[in-house]
Parts: C-alpha cells; sequence; structure tokens
C-alpha cells in the first residue's frame, strides 16, 4: 500500500470518520461497498466519504489500477475529496448512503468472551420439552416424544461440540465421541399438526425458525429459489445475527414434491438436484448467504453461516407412501404360513408408521437425503374426537379465543357438546385435518360478532347443534 493509502487508513479509524455512527451500530457489520464481504471476513474496513466503506483489498485494487495507468491521483479536477485533508471531509455534511435494516448483519460475539451462546442447563429435559408441547399440541404422542428427545439430544450435541471446541488443543479432546447430527423427516397428512408442532417448539425453546416450501426450491442457476435462500430466511429470522441463526430450526414443508420424477428424460431441476443440492446443507457446511434478500446479487451483503449446529426438518404429507408400504407388508404377509394375513394391513389407520427407508427410497428419496435424516416420525390422521379435543383444549384454543373476544363485550359465549361435534364431523368431511376447524368457526362465528354488540342486554349465547345445522337460531339470555 502506498503513502496516500497509509494515510487514509489511518485518519479513517472508526470514529474518526463521517461514519462514526451511534453505539448501536457498533453491533452491525461493516459491509465493503465494492466485494460486499463484511468486515469479519475481509478486515478491519477504511471509511470512505459519504460513510461508505471499502475493504484494503477493494482499496489496493482501486489504487494499483489509478496508479498503473500513470495518474498522479491530486491532480484530478473536480474530485475535491481526494485534495482534501480527510479530517475536513468529516466535517462535511455528506448524507449517508443508508443500507435498509433487513441488510445488516450483526456481528458475532468475540471469542474472548467465553461464554458459550447456548447453555445445555436452558434446554429443558425431554420429558419437559413433550409437557410443554402438549398444552398446545392434541395426540401425536409418539411423535411429540419422538421430537423432544431428538431436540434434546440435538442441542445437548450444540454443546459438546462448543466445550470440544473449546479445548481443541487439549490432548483429551482428540479421542473424544463426535456426536453425529440428526436431522428429523417428519411424515403425515396434511393438517395434521406438523408445522404446527415445530413452530411450538421452536416458540418453546426460543429459537429462531425458518419455515421454508421445498416447493419453491430449484437447483442453484434456475429459476426460483436456491437451496441457500432457507438460511437466509433464518438469519432474518434471528435479526442477522450469524450466531442465534447457527442454533436455529429450519422446517422444510412439502418435502415429498421434490421426489425424484419418474419417467422424466429432461433434467430433474426440481427434484433430484434439491435433494443433491439440500445434502451439504443437512450435513452441515459453510454456506454464503445473501442477506435481506433471497437473490444473490452484486449488491446484497453476503454473511456465512455454519449450518453445523442448525437442526433441520423435513415434513411432507407422502401422498402414495400409504399404498406403497401396504403393498410391501401384504407382499410379505402372503408367503409363506402367514399368507392368510393378506389384508391384514389394508384398513390399519397407522399404517405409515411402518415405514422404512426402502419404502422411501421407492416413493422418490434419494437414500443420500434419507441418510441425513436419521429420525423419522409419522404423525397420524386426526379422528373426529381429537379435532373436539384441538377446539377446546390447547392453550391458545380456537374456542378459547372467541370466548376471549365476546367477553371484552361482557357477553358469556358457551358451546354445546354436542355442537362441537357437529364441527368436528364437518372438519372430517373436508380432509384438511384441523386446518378446516378455523374455516367452518369463522363462518358461522361471523353472525354472532356482528349481531351481538348490537343489543347490551344479551348476556349469554348458547350455539347448539340446530344452529350450526340451519335449523335455528343460538339460544340468547339476557342480562340480569
Ligand atoms: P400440517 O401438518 O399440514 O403442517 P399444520 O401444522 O399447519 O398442518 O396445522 C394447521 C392448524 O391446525 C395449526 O395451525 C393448528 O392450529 C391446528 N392443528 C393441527 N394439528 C393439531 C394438533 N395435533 N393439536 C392442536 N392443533 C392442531
Amino acid at each position: 500500500m502506498n503513502e496516500k493509502d497509509e494515510n487514509l487508513t489511518e485518519d479513517t479509524k472508526p470514529g474518526n470518520g463521517t461514519n462514526d455512527g451511534d453505539s448501536s451500530d457498533d453491533q452491525y457489520e461493516k459491509i465493503c461497498y465494492s466485494c460486499r464481504r463484511t468486515e469479519s471476513k475481509a478486515g478491519p474496513m477504511i471509511n470512505m466519504p459519504g460513510g461508505m466503506c471499502l475493504c484494503h483489498d477493494c482499496m489496493q485494487k482501486a489504487f494499483d489500477t489509478v496508479l498503473q495507468n500513470g495518474f498522479d491521483i491530486s491532480k484530478i479536477q473536480n474530485m475535491p475529496f481526494l485534495n482534501m485533508n480527510l479530517s475536513d471531509i468529516s466535517k462535511l455534511n455528506i448524507p449517508q448512503p443508508e443500507i435498509p435494516q433487513k441488510q445488516r448483519i450483526k456481528k458475532k460475539a468475540s471469542k474472548s468472551k467465553e461464554q458459550p451462546a447456548f447453555d445445555i442447563r436452558d434446554i429443558p429435559a425431554p420429558h419437559k420439552i413433550k409437557a410443554s408441547l402438549d398444552q398446545y399440541v392434541i395426540g401425536q404422542e409418539q411423535a411429540k416424544k419422538v421430537i423432544s428427545v431428538a431436540v434434546y439430544n440435538h442441542y445437548k450435541r450444540v454443546f459438546a461440540e462448543q466445550s470440544r471446541q473449546a479445548e481443541e488443543n487439549a490432548s483429551a479432546a482428540a479421542g473424544d465421541v463426535i456426536i453425529e447430527k440428526s436431522n428429523i423427516l417428519m411424515i403425515g397428512p396434511t393438517g395434521s399438526g406438523k408445522t404446527y408442532l415445530v413452530k411450538t417448539l421452536a416458540r418453546l425453546l426460543d429459537v429462531p425458525l425458518a419455515i421454508a416450501d421445498a416447493t419453491s426450491l430449484t437447483e442453484a442457476g434456475y429459476i426460483g429459489d436456491d437451496i441457500e435462500s432457507v438460511i437466509s430466511k433464518l438469519l432474518a429470522a434471528a435479526d442477522n445475527d450469524v450466531e442465534r441463526a447457527e442454533h436455529g430450526i429450519v422446517f422444510i414443508d412439502e418435502i415429498d414434491k421434490i421426489a425424484k420424477k419418474k419417467d422424466t428424460n429432461s433434467r430433474d431441476v426440481s427434484g433430484e438436484s434439491v435433494q443433491q443440492e439440500l445434502l451439504k446443507l443437512l450435513e452441515g457446511s459453510m454456506v454464503e448467504v445473501p442477506v435481506g434478500t433471497n437473490q444473490k446479487n452484486a449488491l446484497s451483503p453476503m454473511a456465512t453461516v455454519n449450518t453445523d449446529q442448525i437442526l433441520f426438518i423435513c415434513g411432507g404429507a407422502f401422498p402414495d407412501l400409504e399404498r406403497i408400504v401396504k403393498e410391501r407388508l401384504n407382499k410379505s404377509s402372503s408367503i409363506g404360513y402367514r399368507a392368510e394375513l393378506k389384508d391384514r394391513y389394508d384398513d390399519d389407520p397407522d399404517i405409515l408408521s411402518y415405514v422404512t427407508n426402502a419404502d422411501l427410497r421407492a416413493f422418490g428419496m434419494i437414500p443420500e437425503f434419507l441418510g441425513r435424516l436419521p429420525i423419522q416420525v409419522t404423525l397420524r390422521k386426526l379422528t373426529e374426537p381429537m379435532l373436539v379435543k384441538i377446539l377446546k383444549e390447547p392453550k391458545n384454543a380456537i374456542l378459547k379465543q372467541y370466548i376471549k373476544l365476546l367477553e371484552l363485550d361482557e357477553v358469556k359465549l358457551v358451546f354445546e357438546d354436542e355442537a362441537l361435534e357437529w364441527i368436528a364431523a364437518e372438519a372430517m368431511k373436508r380432509e384438511t385435518g384441523a386446518r378446516a376447524l378455523r374455516a367452518i368457526m369463522e363462518e358461522f362465528m361471523l353472525d354472532i360478532m356482528f349481531e351481538v354488540p348490537k343489543d347490551p342486554n344479551i348476556g349469554t349465547v348458547v350455539i347448539t347443534r340446530s344452529y350450526l345445522e340451519k335449523n335455528g337460531g343460538p339460544r340468547i339470555e339476557m342480562r340480569g
């Protein structure tokens, strides 16, 4: 670097230049305006007039280019900044180019702090995780149990990894067992609570969560979202705090839609290729992601995220999987002395719990992909009694929400048990699981919510089955 360059660096140490900013800005990374790398990757930045930053590499390149062409920079006309002392420039009131808040990257905490970001003591034991889930998610006992254990183990592994890194040089660590990553594959019909389970889990653990849709993912370079966009979302959910994102959860929904396409001669850019590209993400790797946007472009800053400690949960309905499992089971039961059991599995509602990797491969998932999702859970199709429970029991049950709303008008809302059964039966017909419940409730609660506030004398509204069947109105009781 030449003399002029040295001066630039000296004069523009943070705090001297125009960009000293307020103290809250210190939490965010500076980004090179030329190569878009962050300060943690490119090294200390040189503050430029107008609040811009340049990394040393880019600054050097700029000077090299200019000097190679024989320019004397100080003689350039109409470039007052170059002839000025930089301390004068700082006094000029030059408007700073704003980086949108959603594109700013939080700095990683310095390693000297020695404080692990995630402490094992913060993670509740599996039975406690399950007990918390029970308050929100009805049924799905096995799935809740498996997930509680898997999540507990995952964060134990994160902690073990952190302490291992801390003692990296100690000889005792050399022979340590390294716990492998345990991502989860969740199979269950639509509306059975897959997304809800993961959302509840992330909220209980207070970790960032990104929910992505596998149908929108495509191989890099094709129309659609790149695989890394999933991590961009997680980073956004963690307020661009890379360290927090690295302990988060990514839920990839509709994973069955990226099954290998059968009988196709063209390149399978949204199927098998996406599975291939997801491999490195699931396994744990350093990925460069654009911040604040889904698309990589020259203007968006980039952050590097290590996916090794991110918990990936892939969920899907796998519509044709039941048939595959049934066929396999029926085939094996029709051989030899068990031949009489041929149709035994035809009416088994829990058929998906017998699923094996071979079935999933037959469905179109590639073995390497399945290998990276070692924990498999199946969710059952919700039954009518379960739907009734979902209406009234969870902590934020739909019924409780309506009761609370009317309570604000000092009106008591009561649902007859028969009415709830009718709603559950109606929801079963729509075949979208618990998702139909809210839609049905909305349909007939609209009139109630509209009419009741009209008359301040109304004290109680009882929703009856005949009202739902459109054979009469709700039972109204007046105050006093
Ligand atoms: P999917 O399995 O298709 O991801 P969701 O998790 O999105 O289904 O479920 C839709 C809605 O139904 C949730 O927002 C939640 O309110 C409700 N729901 C589904 N399953 C359950 C359950 N087992 N317990 C409580 N509520 C549930």
